[in-house]
């Protein structure tokens, strides 16, 4: 027998966990509670108002079903945003002008791809018209669409993972560029992390790091791609814990993506991750067929193509993990459309792609594991098998074996060989030990299949 509302609420909030990811149920779970129940009615407050249609959409009906089972006497659900925080919403009209122009702008550039905004260091090209939207990507599509119209309140920061070639650039792109569409007072920089880390390192060079800092500062939106390059980069690190800080206080929004989970982020300072998990955290995952798809069909139209459905099927098909190697497939086969004068069947597209899609998959081996590791976790191969005990290495060798054991169903005392003749026991006490790590933590399971993606995406 249920008693309180928050009774009823942590046993529904507990079973949702079980049928939703990691990621999304911190989202949209986070701060709710059962703020009123009568006459069968049961009234959920949520935190702000983007959060209540989403969850009224597609979580409404999970939740009723939950309830009901736990208490018979529900006939609906409704919900409230409790305390929202105020929220300017632009109107669109203001800006409208600047659309166009923008439109007429990126129309005359010959080179839309290298057309690059100077001041702002955004792409026009990427944008939300030419983002295809399915189940992958809903969630990080949304809440970026709520921060570029309520950019620094929405959400902030947003942290967007995914695995290589699906969308993260473009979406951190496409935000921007309606930021900046939409709030032309307010000044947009976005930088591939790549281009901060070595931004310090000329500025510590060159005693500019005031400056460089400076002109940071004076942004109003941060966007920064790529995330995981900060890994072992520690006066980065400490500069961008600054500057996020100064960000954060401000309210001035921040955009970051990343590989991979905060978690999963090799060397990286404690406060840093700290910062990267207090906001919101959402994940790309790989599309469908159909969505993929879509996805080649709106390249056609962008590129001006008009290939055979039965080609972009085998395209879709074949190319399943990573949009930007189907485009890279869809190039070339426009390639040799232009320079044939002919469409393409299915049979040409085969051979022209066999070298991306025929090759049959080797099936992983030892070698190949230690590499895929090493580099996820950023470490060299020859750390994993040393003596050392320190804790970013201890992680990985386990995860090591852990995969040895799975995927390559390797003997406890065979693994035990290659690791400097480790007692099988080790072995085993590893294993054991990312089991249940994966058993608890939705997070590790991520991270494992992220090693495995990489370990199996690769078309060698
Ligand atoms: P990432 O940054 O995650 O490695 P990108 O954003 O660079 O991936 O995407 C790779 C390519 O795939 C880009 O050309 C991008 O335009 C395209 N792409 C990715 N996701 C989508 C999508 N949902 N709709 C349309 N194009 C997409
Ligand atoms: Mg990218």
């Amino acid at each position: 027998m249920i008693k309180s509302n928050e009774e009823l609420w942590q046993s529904v909030l507990a079973q949702i966990q079980f049928s939703i990811s990691r990621a999304n149920f911190a989202t949209w779970f986070k701060n709710t509670k059962i703020s009123s129940r009568e006459k069968g009615e049961v009234v959920i407050s949520v935190e702000n108002s983007f959060s209540k249609e989403w969850i009224d959409n597609k979580y409404s009906s999970l939740i009723l079903k939950i309830i009901r089972e736990l208490d018979k006497d529900t006939k609906n659900v409704k919900f409230l945003v409790g305390q929202e925080k105020r929220v300017f919403i632009k109107t669109q009209t203001s800006s409208k002008k600047d659309v166009e122009e923008n439109k007429e702008d990126v129309n005359q550039l010959p080179f839309q791809e290298l057309s690059v905004n100077q001041k702002t260091n955004l792409n026009p090209h990427y944008n939300f018209d030419n983002f295809i939207v399915g189940k992958f990507n809903e969630m990080s599509h949304a809440v970026s669409w709520a921060i570029s119209e309520n950019p620094g309140t929405a959400y902030n920061p947003l942290f967007l993972y995914g695995d290589v070639g699906l969308g993260k650039t473009h979406l951190l792109q496409a935000t921007g560029n309606k930021i900046d569409t939409l709030f032309p007072e307010k000044k947009v920089r976005y930088i591939p992390c790549e281009r901060f880390v070595s931004g310090i390192v000329s500025a510590i060079r060159d005693h500019s790091i005031a400056e460089f800092k400076k002109n940071l500062r004076e942004s109003d939106v941060l966007i920064i791609d790529d995330v995981q390059f900060f890994a072992g980069k520690e006066k980065s690190q400490e500069e961008f814990f600054h500057i996020f800080n100064i960000f954060y206080q401000s309210q001035k929004q921040i955009i970051l993506s990343s590989d991979r989970p905060p978690k999963a982020i090799p060397a990286i300072e404690g406060r840093l991750m700290s910062r990267f998990e207090g906001g919101m955290i959402s994940d790309i995952g790989t599309p469908d067929l159909e969505t993929r798809l879509a996805i080649l069909k709106e390249k056609c139209v962008e590129k001006n193509v008009n290939l055979k459905t039965n080609v972009l099927e085998y395209i879709a098909t074949n190319i399943r993990s990573n949009i930007r190697e189907m485009e890279g497939a869809l190039n070339r086969l426009i390639f040799f459309e232009k320079f044939n004068n002919k469409s393409p069947d299915v049979e040409t597209a085969k051979k022209l792609l066999s070298n991306l899609i025929n090759i049959p998959r080797k099936r992983t081996d030892f070698k190949k594991i230690i590499k895929t590791i090493s580099e996820f976790y950023n470490l060299k191969e020859r750390d994993l098998f040393s003596k050392t005990r320190k804790k970013e290495i201890v992680r990985p060798r386990q995860v090591a074996m852990y995969i040895l054991r799975e995927d390559l169903n390797e003997s406890f005392p065979s693994i035990g060989r290659k690791f400097d003749g480790k007692d099988h026991t080790t072995i085993i006490y590893a294993y054991n030990k990312i089991v249940k790590e994966i058993k608890e933590n939705d997070n590790v399971l991520s991270e494992i299949n992220l090693i495995r993606q990489k370990l199996y995406s690769e078309l060698k």
